[in-house]
C-alpha cells in the first residue's frame, strides 16, 4: 500500500493568517504545511482518506485523488472535517461511507445538517453514509482498525492500517483469488494524530507498526497534543521502527526538527528506529 500525508499541519495550518514569524515566511516549501489528512491507496486499487480538512479539495487535486472508497474521521474538530463537503464529485456513482466514533459522526451530521435534509433532487450536496463504528472496517484488502485515544478530555479515534497480502507460493494465486486471504500484520501504519493520551488498551491494539504516523504539535507541551519529546516517547514505548510526525505548528523550521528528532534518538543511544517530521505530499510505500 501507499500512503500519502495530504497535510501534516496543526489546526491553523502553515503559514498562520497573519503571522509574520521566520517560520510562516520560510521558502523551504516544507515548512508549508495544510490540515492533517492521510490518504490510503490499497495494492488492489482501493482508496481511501483519514480525515478531510478545509484543504481538502485541493490536497485532493494535488494528489490526482479520483476516488475513494470509505472516509475515515478521527474527530470532528474543524481542521479534521471542514472540507467533506468537497467530496461531492467522488460521491456521485456511489454513496461513500464516512466512519468515526459515536460523538465524531453527530456532530458530522449537526455540522452537516443540510446534507441529510431532503431540499432538493440531484446534485449540490455530497452524497455520504455516517457509519458509527464498533471494530475493524474492511475495504477490499485494507483492513481499518479503530484505535480509541484521549485528545485533551475528548475521546477520538487512531486509525491502524493493515492490507491482506497474497500468500506468492507456487498456484496460490488462484486459490487466494476466492479465498479469504490472511491478514499479515507484520507490515502495517498507525495514524495518531491529536492524540494527548494512549490507553492501555489502545496499545494492545496498536501492536508494533511497521509505520506510525503520530501527531506531534511542537517542543512546548500542550494540553490536548503530545509535544515532539511526548510523541516518540510514545512511538518508543509502541516500539514502531519508523516514526513520522505531523500535526506540526509554526514554532519550529522543518530542519529544526529534523534535528531534534536526530538528537532524541542519538542521546539515547537508540537503534532499530527512525524518527521524523513528516511534509505536505510525503508518499510512503510499505
Ligand atoms: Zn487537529
Ligand atoms: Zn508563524
Ligand atoms: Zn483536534
Amino acid at each position: 500500500m501507499k500512503l500519502t500525508i495530504l497535510g501534516s499541519g496543526t489546526s491553523h495550518g502553515v503559514p498562520v493568517v497573519g503571522c509574520d514569524c521566520p517560520i510562516c515566511r520560510s521558502e523551504d516549501p516544507r515548512d508549508k504545511r495544510m490540515r492533517a489528512s492521510l490518504y490510503i491507496e490499497g495494492d488492489r486499487g482501493e482508496k481511501a482518506i483519514i480525515d478531510t480538512g478545509p484543504e481538502f479539495r485541493l490536497q485532493a487535486i494535488r494528489a490526482g485523488i479520483k476516488k475513494l472508497d470509505g472516509i475515515f474521521l478521527t474527530h470532528a474538530h474543524a481542521d479534521h472535517v471542514h472540507g467533506l463537503d468537497d467530496v461531492r464529485p467522488l460521491s456521485r456513482e456511489t454513496p461513500l461511507p464516512v466512519y468515526g466514533n459515536d460523538e465524531t459522526i453527530s456532530e458530522m451530521k449537526e455540522r452537516f445538517s443540510y446534507v441529510f435534509k431532503e431540499t432538493q433532487r440531484g446534485g449540490g450536496k455530497p452524497r455520504i453514509t455516517p457509519t458509527v463504528v464498533s471494530g475493524p472496517v474492511i475495504l477490499g484488502g485494507l483492513t481499518f482498525t479503530p484505535i480509541p485515544v484521549k485528545h485533551g478530555m475528548l475521546d477520538i479515534l487512531g486509525w491502524k492500517i493493515e492490507e491482506k497480502t497474497a500468500d506468492i507460493g507456487a498456484a496460490a494465486t488462484d486459490v487466494a483469488e476466492k479465498a479469504p486471504l490472511p491478514c499479515v500484520s507484520k507490515i502495517f501504519a498507525v495514524y495518531l494524530t491529536d492524540t494527548s493520551e494512549i490507553p492501555a488498551a489502545s496499545r494492545k491494539i496498536i501492536g508494533k507498526p511497521t509505520v506510525l504516523i503520530i501527531g506531534a504539535l511542537r517542543i512546548r507541551p500542550h494540553e490536548t497534543h503530545f509535544s515532539f519529546e511526548q510523541a516518540l516517547n510514545a512511538a518508543l514505548e509502541i516500539g514502531a521502527e519508523k516514526v513520522w510526525l505531523t500535526h506540526i505548528c509554526h514554532d519550529c523550521f522543518h530542519g529544526e526538527i529534523i534535528d531534534y528528532c536526530r538528537n532524541f534518538i542519538k542521546e539515547r543511544g537508540l537503534t532499530g528506529i527512525s524518527a521524523e517530521p513528516s511534509f505536505d505530499g510525503l508518499e510512503i510505500t510499505l
